[in-house]
């Protein structure tokens, strides 16, 4: 690329150490127009460097302007401007997703009248080739399930309700056919039994779930079967909301227990005892009888 200050045109040079011209005679040479130099010319460069024309102008403007500045009071430490400060913050975490299944809304719960001649019915979830969850459980989900229920409608009835089980042993209902059967006797309310499985071993205690806008009947429900558990001292995790088919499939009060983990160690030996077994129905069917009025 070409230089800009400098210039190619006739230049004056002194003596070329050297070369042919060896005297201090200063002699006019032409440099031809496709820039190069003749060897025979002798020259060593033949470049000079000029002034362009354009900064003819700007260095006196130059000189005027460091003058100016020089005669200008200097600055106080204080008037200089504050530099910027810059810091690093740390991007604000992502909203931690919501928790599946979501707890139960907060609604007013409306108590039932009296459980005697009530219409119950009471639902051992899976049986037959359905087994459910297996844990850590000797025994599976449907047999374990099976177990309580049968307990839990015994008490019931003792009480004065009339009571009908969807399964009394170990055979395969459809969920539909469940929904149906609550939907069919108008039942004052739905009682599933679950036992529960997690990933994570360390989760135990018994979940009480309603379906997604459930009414005020099968909140109740849930809330005094939720007191009776922490009345006999059985671990609860709380009230939660879900889309379970025996939930939502019908128009009745409804409520689904899970009575512990079947994935944890300590509550799946428990779940195997008839001692615990017992003592899960018997708060369950307390839970009941509060949510009827005793
Ligand atoms: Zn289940």
């Amino acid at each position: 690329m070409e230089a800009p200050f400098l210039a190619r045109e006739n230049v004056l040079h002194g003596c070329n150490r050297g070369g042919r011209h060896s005297g201090m005679r200063a002699e006019a040479i032409s440099i031809p127009a496709n820039d190069r130099i003749p060897r025979s010319a002798g020259i060593r460069s033949p470049w000079v460097c000029r002034l362009d024309p354009r900064l003819a102008l700007a260095l006196p403007l130059c000189l005027l302007t460091v003058l100016v500045g020089c005669m200008s009071p200097e600055p106080a430490i204080g008037d200089l401007p504050e530099p910027p400060i810059y810091t690093l913050e740390r991007r604000p975490a992502p909203p931690p997703p919501p928790p599946t299944p979501r707890p139960a809304p907060a609604r007013t719960a409306r108590r039932s009248a009296s459980i005697r001649g009530a219409t119950i019915i009471v639902d051992p979830g899976h049986g037959g080739r359905d087994p459910g969850a297996r844990g850590l459980s000797a025994l599976p989900e449907k047999t374990v399930n099976l177990k309580i229920a049968t307990r839990v409608a015994a008490l019931l009835s003792s009480r004065g309700a009339s009571v009908t089980m969807t399964r009394t042993s170990d055979r395969f209902v459809e969920l539909d056919d469940r929904a149906a059967l609550a939907e069919s006797k108008r039942v004052a309310l739905f009682v599933s039994v679950h036992a529960d499985a997690n990933n994570s071993r360390s989760i135990s205690g018994a979940t009480i779930y309603v379906g997604r806008g459930a009414s005020s009947a099968s909140l109740s429900a849930a809330q005094h079967i939720q007191s009776a558990f922490r009345a006999a001292g059985i671990a609860c995790r709380g009230i939660r909301d879900a889309g379970f088919r025996v939930l939502i499939g019908h128009s009745r009060p409804a409520v689904l227990v899970e009575c512990g983990y079947l994935t944890n160690r300590q509550e799946a030996q428990l779940l195997n005892t008839v001692s615990y077994q017992v003592k899960i129905a018997n708060a369950i069917a307390d839970g009941i009888a509060g949510h009827f009025g005793g």
